[in-house]
């Protein structure tokens, strides 16, 4: 169903799957503040489904389901198709990592009697949007004996928050005269972690206080945090957003909304013809690299393992041919039509809310530069997927020509010769600490990814 409203469509019954589809996936973000979060979360959703860790596994056969676990924050899981996996898998690929600050290495520090702590921002941010808003500490700290300590404040209501400090209105005369990318510098993103000197200690004694407090509480030292992984993030709960609770105000949107309807999709099927496989990655925020990116050898080295466990004689060979057989949506959000800015939006391909799944044939930037560009062949084919399966669907570009534009993980998979394209939900606030989605595009990208896994 092409450029319709979807909430014209449902009746008293469909609604109220809506709604309660938003509930599950308000608790999924609400909690996957940070990409081990999210996977952590995504691997309890696949064991209640009945999905093994491809280690524990020898064999597989057609309607087995498995996953593969990359370093605690990458995820792929499969369903076994009754066709061979070298005829294609279908992929749903999507990111979990989200804008956010990053404490460094030796984060903190005293001044003029606080303690604080430094951070690098993670992705591309609005620096102002993270100033005077509460904000919450997740992450891991590991340490030299092999242990890892997990790290989690701020979300407890009886926690205490962090937070970043900005002028006030009355003393700004100079600061409002700079500019919006200027008003807020990134060496200035440091998060207040306390004002309490520990009694008996002279020099640092606010700082003193802050260490103790986390080593009676975690039992790591300063030094440990050299081999952390803290990120900040904004505190509390996803919200509904709306007077009509049409929507959902929450952090993470971007991409954990795709991320949570790919793999609610996958769960829902049963011995599919082709092999579905959703595989959820880190680092999209920053050029998709590293070990547990969408550039990662993980993913081919996974297909070959599968292949492994099916029996073939090549592996990895077949993992070539699986993936050139192999048709994927990339799963990740665009930027919705917002009617305070219309100036940056061509309204005849613009992403709108309630208009369901958006399809964008290409992303990038300057000339389509970066960009995956679908084949229209294949593009034809989702299109009666579809309107097949009677999800509302859209297309839509990432802004005007000339406005800016962005990238995602569609044209690393395209690398390997295989049909993308992207598919996702609009958000607007994008990257922001409090970004919207609708509950309609929310459960019509959860079935239009059913629709596609369970395709001929
Ligand atoms: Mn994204
Ligand atoms: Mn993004």
């Amino acid at each position: 169903m092409y450029r319709e409203n979807a909430w014209k469509k449902y009746d008293e019954k469909e609604e109220k799957l809506v709604y309660d589809f938003a509930e599950g996936y308000k608790d999924f973000i609400s909690v996957s503040k940070t990409e081990r979060i999210a996977v952590k979360e995504a691997i309890k959703r696949l064991n209640a489904k009945g999905f093994k860790n491809a280690e524990e596994v020898k064999s597989v056969k057609p309607g087995d389901k498995v996953y593969f676990l990359n370093r605690n924050k990458n995820v792929c899981a499969f369903v076994v198709g009754k066709e061979k996996i070298t005829s294609g898998l279908r992929i749903l690929g999507a990111h979990i990592d989200s804008p956010r600050m990053d404490l460094k290495e030796h984060p903190i520090y005293e001044k003029n009697e606080f303690a604080l702590g430094d951070t690098h921002y993670y992705g591309g941010i609005k620096k102002y949007q993270w100033v005077t808003i509460p904000l919450a500490l997740h992450g891991v700290v590991c340490k030299k004996d092999g242990s890892t300590i997990e790290v989690n404040i701020g979300e407890d209501e009886k926690d205490p928050v962090v937070g970043i400090s900005d002028l006030l209105i009355h003393l700004s005369a100079d600061q409002l005269t700079k500019t919006a990318a200027k008003v807020i510098e990134g060496e200035n993103l440091d998060v207040t972690l306390g004002n309490k000197p520990l009694k008996g200690e002279e020099k640092g004694a606010v700082k003193a206080n802050v260490l103790k407090l986390l080593k009676e509480k975690y039992g790591f030292d300063e030094e440990d945090l050299v081999s952390a992984e803290i990120e900040v993030v904004p505190a509390g709960k996803a919200r509904d957003y709306g007077l009509d609770r049409s929507m959902v105000a929450g952090y993470g949107h971007d991409d954990r909304s795709c991320a949570y309807t790919s793999l609610m999709a996958l769960l829902e099927v049963n011995e599919p013809e082709f092999t579905s496989c959703c595989i959820l990655v880190d680092k999209e925020e920053i050029g998709s690299v590293g070990a547990t990116g969408a550039q990662s050898r993980f993913f081919e080295n996974v297909i070959a393992k599968l292949l492994e466990l099916a029996g073939e004689k090549d592996p990895l060979w077949g993992a070539r041919l699986t993936m050139e057989n192999s048709k994927m949506l990339s799963s990740d959000v665009s930027a919705g039509y917002d009617p305070l800015f219309p100036s940056v939006s061509d309204p005849n391909n613009a992403a709108y809310f309630a208009y369901g799944l958006v399809f964008n044939k290409y992303t990038g930037s300057r000339g389509k530069s970066g960009s995956n560009d679908a084949n229209p062949e294949y593009y034809a084919w989702v299109r009666r997927v579809m309107d097949d399966a009677k999800v509302s669907w859209q297309n839509a570009e990432l802004g005007k020509v000339d406005q800016g534009g962005g990238g995602t993980i569609a044209y690393i998979l395209g690398n390997y010769n295989m049909n993308v394209i992207d598919a996702g939900i609009p958000v607007h606030n994008m990257h922001a600490p409090m970004e919207i989605v609708s509950k309609a595009d929310l459960y019509e990208a959860y079935r239009g990814y059913i629709a596609f896994l369970t395709s001929k």
